[in-house]
């Protein structure tokens, strides 16, 4: 009797069943997941250097531009800003050639 009940359910059931068998296998992954676990220490582990690249990338960000350097106009030499002494119409003149 509850075969017969249970035989043209189970049809129906069993649709849904592949999405529950499917939420019972990804939660066996998470269990079972101690690979999970490693993967993501493997991944913090890596995330260091990662960090440590940004980090690079930032001071590399900076150095190209020589936003403290100018190229005096008089002796064309590459100084830093502070020695930089005017500034007239984007010629630059450091403290050395400035009179
Ligand atoms: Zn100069």
């Amino acid at each position: 009797m509850a075969t017969d009940y249970d035989a043209p359910r189970k049809t129906d059931e069993d649709q849904s069943e592949d999405s529950l068998e499917e939420l019972k296998a990804r939660r066996h992954e998470k269990n079972s997941g101690k690979v999970d676990e490693d993967e993501t220490e493997a991944a913090e582990s890596f995330e260091l250097p990662g960090a440590d690249l940004s980090h690079e990338e930032l001071a590399v960000q900076v150095v190209p531009r020589q936003n403290d350097e100018f190229t005096c106009s008089s002796c064309f030499l590459v100084h830093h800003r502070s020695q930089l002494a005017s500034d007239k119409k984007g010629v630059l003149v450091c403290r050395d050639c400035d009179g």
